[in-house]
């Protein structure tokens, strides 16, 4: 008996939907594609349970006709390609007559619409395992698809999605890949009930970043338009030091189709070169048109990626035309941008604050100490029983580095590492004690954001409230807030905040234990003292007192170390006072017979 069969179309068919449909994001991306193909200039998507309970797209598009409906949900159905020429060229998003067949195959799809040459238009629900129902209906000119419980009869695959909180977001994050190329179209997006993304149609380019960017990005912005050979490069860049800590806000576009690529990312980072800091990644959206002809859309079952010809002459026209675009923008002072990129990983290095005491004072002291036990209290001495021994605060050097000497070393402290711990390990106790120290503003202060980050922060609210944050909708691109964590306190301004999202933001999709110790440990990042900050001697014996007390106090809450100790016989050996000839001289000049064989 043979064992090799050719499978039914019903399966196939489920075959294909794992490469086409993965989530309700690639639901959405097929349906705003095909909205797009119909030439609509509003796009409405509502979804309800991150979307796995329920999509519906809305267009105000050319609707399809009454004899076409019961084709359109069959496989390798398409208005958009008839013959193999046509491949080469593709205008449309869509070409493969796959998106709504494979739909069917895994979750129950409602279509309503109305072609703008019909009176009437029709309804066709397809459930799955049952006959699909097409029966007239009312409706204005357009297209609805409601698409409801994806992948109820997939268990495999439903497994798979994310928390709805997940899925939601990525249904954004596909919603504005497409809104920010295609600034002509609005687009709205309701999840369980509440708009959470609204680009009016007609808007500029440039006034659909800002809108999605946020204010503060917006002013920012510099203009890309650059044109070498056949290749046309438009869109937008963002003047650095603003920068994300991720890609995330990367965007591409190849004849207005979204894309996803590497290779594109990478040109643009390495014309930023060194305007940005190791970590950081560029804003950007910018559109290329090659010759249609060098453009195969056919490589993806997804469509987020595209075969272009001569790809590496592609990538270095885009890099130049970013350096250019930057080059013109960027003032060429360079001590400005170095100032702009200080914080607590790179600081200027400046050695006049503090300086070292001698070694003879440093001789001294330690003689007084060693031989009759006397601490003078206006010296810097300080007992620190927790760490067992004796500490003389020598002082601050570079802004940075806190100077000590004990028990035959020389000690030296990150200040904002040890800090960092410090507060991290309190404020980790006061979570898990459920008594976090909370500061009320007197004046609740108000960010500006991405629309998008507004809505993830807004979503992270009961979390980010049980450290102390409290934050509340303040209406569109603004978030409003009214309370931080006490350790915060000082650091309560506007700007402080917007980086301090940036990173919460960076941390992670999912609200797992880990999100909440690496929460704790950006606010205890944020709190801490910083490096390029001068301390004074009591200042730097409070933070010894607190860091000596500390549990893990070697290393930083990322893994820095805190403390370093250079023992004496360390600096002795690098001075050369150690070994047989340093003895030799040393007994000579005292007078010491040199009897022993040394
Ligand atoms: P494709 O987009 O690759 O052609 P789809 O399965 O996505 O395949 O859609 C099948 C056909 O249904 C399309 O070719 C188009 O004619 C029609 N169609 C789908 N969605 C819409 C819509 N929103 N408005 C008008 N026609 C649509
Ligand atoms: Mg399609």
């Amino acid at each position: 008996m043979s064992r090799i069969r050719v499978l039914d179309d019903a399966l196939v068919t489920l075959i294909a939907a794992g490469e086409v449909i993965e989530n309700p994001a690639s639901v959405v991306k097929e349906l705003i594609e095909n909205s797009l193909d119909a030439g609509a200039t509003h796009i409405d998507v509502n979804i309800r349970g991150g979307g796995i309970d329920s999509i519906v797209v809305s267009d105000n598009g050319s609707g399809i006709l009454k004899e076409d409906v019961p084709i359109c949900v069959l496989r390798h159905s398409t208005s958009k390609i008839s013959k193999r020429a046509d491949l080469d060229a593709i205008m449309t998003y869509g070409f493969r007559g796959e998106a709504l067949a494979t739909m069917t195959a895994v979750a129950d799809v409602k279509i309503t619409t109305r072609h703008r040459s019909e009176e009437i238009g029709s309804q066709l629900v397809a459930r799955i395992g049952a006959d699909v129902s097409v029966t007239p209906s009312n409706r204005s000119t357009g297209t609805r698809v409601e698409v409801t419980d994806l992948f109820s009869r997939v268990p495999a695959r439903r497994k798979h999605l994310g928390s709805e909180r997940v899925e939601g977001q990525r249904v954004h994050e596909v919603m504005i890949k497409h809104a920010i190329v295609r600034n002509d179209v609005g687009f709205r997006l309701i999840r369980d009930g509440e708009v959470i993304l609204d680009c009016p149609e007609g808007q500029s380019a440039r006034e659909r970043v800002a809108l999605l960017w946020g204010s503060d990005v917006a002013k920012n912005l510099v203009e890309v338009r650059y044109r070498e050979d056949q290749i046309q490069i438009t869109g937008f860049i963002v003047r650095p030091p603003v920068s994300r800590g991720n890609r995330g806000r990367e965007y591409f576009s190849v004849l207005k189709r979204p894309i996803e690529d590497q290779r594109l990312s990478k040109a643009v980072e390495s014309a930023y070169s060194t305007l940005l800091m190791s970590g950081r990644f560029p804003i950007c959206s910018l559109d290329i048109s090659p010759p249609i002809s060098h453009v195969d859309a056919n490589v993806h079952p997804a469509k987020r990626e595209v075969r272009i010809q001569n790809i590496d002459e592609l990538v270095s026209t885009v890099r130049r035309a970013v350096k250019l675009a930057l080059e013109l923008e960027t003032p060429p002072e360079v001590t400005d941008t170095l100032d702009a990129f200080v914080d607590e990983e790179t600081v200027p290095y400046r050695y006049d604050r503090q300086p070292f005491e001698t070694t003879e004072r440093y001789e001294d002291t330690l003689i007084e100490q060693q031989s009759f036990g006397q601490i003078d209290s206006t010296a810097d001495i300080l007992h620190l029983e927790e760490i067992g021994g004796v500490f003389r605060v020598i002082g601050q050097i570079m802004e940075v580095y806190l100077l000590l000497e004990f028990d035959e070393a020389l000690v030296v402290i990150d200040q904002h590492a040890a800090h960092e711990r410090v507060l991290y390990e309190i404020l980790r106790k006061q979570v898990n004690e459920g008594k976090t120290a909370v500061q009320e503003l007197l004046e609740p202060i108000v960010l500006h954001l991405d629309t998008s980050d507004v809505e993830r922060i807004l979503e992270l609210a009961d979390v980010l409230e049980d450290i102390g944050y409290s934050v509340s909708s303040f209406g569109g691109n603004e978030i409003l807030v009214s309370s931080l964590p006490e350790i915060l306190g000082k650091r309560a301004n506007e700007d402080e905040l917007i980086s301090l999202v940036d990173r919460i933001l960076d941390i992670g999709e999912d609200v797992t234990e880990k999100f909440m110790d690496d929460l704790l440990r950006v606010t205890a990042c944020h709190s801490a003292i910083r490096a390029g900050q001068t301390l004074s001697n009591s200042e730097i014996r409070k933070l010894l007192l607190e860091l000596s007390k500390t549990p893990n106090r070697y290393n930083c809450a990322h893994g820095r170390p805190t403390i370093l100790r250079i023992d004496r016989e360390e600096l002795d050996r690098r001075f050369g006072r150690t070994g047989v000839a340093y003895f030799k001289r040393y007994k000579a000049r005292h007078g010491i017979k040199d009897d022993l064989d040394l």
